[in-house]
């Protein structure tokens, strides 16, 4: 790979999310080359991207170049580039564009949607891990009203007419509430010629309440919330099969619908090149300076890795936990490797239902409603990469509440060309494997 020559140590950061990008932008560039890897050229602000499918946001909102980020740190070396297997005897790794050497690796390559092994539901379903598939699930929701505006049969009708999301954690609650929002106050001017009365939201939860992982108290405000807006709630209950048609439920409910929404699971997506032992389930296993156990030199931080807490249980996957790993470890290589062990700080959870209506738990303060709201609206606001992008947020958020008009709603792809595109991508993946 073409790379400048240097004296300097080589670090090699493979994915500019969450941990990768707040890694990169802290590293000291007197000290180390940097080269940020990337399959795309834009960091995702993922806790968004419902917003995107929903018709709330604009996609460039919740997206930031890396190559801006980086303009200013002449060391700094990002390529778009798929990383395909490390090697760490030769400590170098094969990518899309080209092998490349490294003094030190940090792996920061997030998580990928989860199907636990069932075919169908990850053929016909849709998933919302990427910014591109947010933008495939907004086209597939409104596709469905405009299919329904010219069936004739009234099954026909309702089946486009049902969403059913799978998965009651905040991915899914959102999206639920989102959904909501566009059937009470957005598609009923949108399309006079159809009753979008019939429009129904179903969440399907393995699990005995929604937001297993918040309090008991936020849990059942968010069901409470979401039942007033008209969400059917179905817990205790999983996905057993999905043909396009009706979603199948392990105990044998039915439900049919032209969209399955697939928020139930998540798990790591890591690199090829390591062995079982080097694995908890698919995160890497790394000690409290986020090296992997078994490899020096080698890190990993974010999604990707397994640090033990205190109770041992690997840390959430969570945004804070990466942005947390990715200031630490720029810290622990600007201070040459001798730092103190890292410590997670649990900022708390929050997820948000609507307008006014939000869910948070920060320690012992558990708040819900319109408080709640707008801390979550504020820290998700900061949160978010780039002065421009926080202001654009800030503004539609200001105008849809004023207006209850988002102006995205818009199918720029057909769904259906979008998942026969993913479909040939992954055959090719498979011929050249
Ligand atoms: C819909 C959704 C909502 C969420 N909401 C919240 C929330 O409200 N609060 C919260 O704390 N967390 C939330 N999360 C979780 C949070 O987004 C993740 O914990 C966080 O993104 C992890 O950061 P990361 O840097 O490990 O991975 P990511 O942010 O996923 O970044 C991984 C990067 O690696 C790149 N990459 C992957 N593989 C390769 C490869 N082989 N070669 C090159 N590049 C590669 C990807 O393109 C990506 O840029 C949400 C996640 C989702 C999907």
């Amino acid at each position: 790979m073409n790379l400048p020559r240097t004296d300097k140590p080589r670090i090699v950061v493979i994915g500019g999310g969450f941990a990768g990008l707040n890694l990169a932008k802290s590293l000291n560039t007197r000290k180390y080359q940097i080269v940020l890897l990337d399959r795309n050229n834009y960091h995702t602000f993922q806790p968004l991207m419902y917003q995107v499918a929903s018709a709330g946001l604009e996609p460039d909102s919740i997206a930031y170049p890396l190559r801006k980020k980086f303009r200013n740190m002449k060391s700094v070396h990002f390529r778009i580039a798929d990383v395909i297997r490390v090697d760490s005897k030769e400590k170098s790794i094969t990518t899309s564009i080209g092998e490349l050497s490294y003094d030190y690796l940090v792996i920061a390559t997030g998580a990928k949607t989860n199907f636990f092994g069932m075919e169908n539901v990850e053929k016909f379903s849709m998933p919302m891990k990427s910014l591109v598939e947010s933008l495939n699930l907004r086209s597939r929701i409104l596709e469905q009203f405009e299919e329904a505006l010219i069936q004739e049969q009234v099954s026909e009708v309702n089946k486009r007419l049902t969403f059913v999301i799978a998965g009651g954690g905040a991915t899914g609650v959102e999206l639920a509430g989102a959904l909501s929002e566009l059937k009470n106050k957005i598609l009923p001017k949108d399309y006079p010629d159809l009753d979008i009365r019939n429009m129904s939201i179903h969440i399907i939860e393995g699990s005995d309440r929604l937001l297993s992982a918040m309090s008991l108290k936020s849990s059942h405000k968010a069901e409470k919330f979401l039942k007033k807006l008209g969400v059917n709630i179905w817990t205790s209950k999983r996905v057993k099969d999905y043909d396009g048609e009706t979603v199948l439920t392990a105990d044998g409910m039915e439900i049919p619908t032209k969209t399955l929404i697939w928020a139930a699971g998540v798990e790591a997506n890591p690199i090829d090149g390591f062995q079982a032992e080097d694995f908890n389930r698919s995160r890497f296993l790394i000690d409290p300076h986020c090296q992997l156990i078994n490899h020096a030199n080698i890190y990993a931080i974010g999604d990707v890795a397994a640090l033990a807490s205190k109770d041992k249980k690997p840390l959430p996957m969570l945004a804070s936990v990466a942005m947390q790993q990715g200031n630490y470890l720029a810290k622990y290589f600007n201070k040459n490797r001798k730092f103190r062990e890292f410590k997670y700080i649990d900022k708390g959870t929050m997820a948000t239902i609507g307008r006014n209506k939000a869910v948070v738990d920060l320690g012992r303060f558990k708040f819900q409603g319109t408080m709640a709201w707008f801390v979550w609206m504020f820290v998700h606001v900061m949160l978010l990469v780039g002065f421009r992008n926080r202001m654009i947020v800030l503004v539609n958020w200001f105008w849809n509440y004023i207006s209850y008009n988002n102006g995205s709603r818009l199918i720029i792809r057909k769904s259906r060309e979008n998942h026969l595109l993913s479909e040939l991508q992954k055959d090719e993946k498979l011929t050249h494997s």
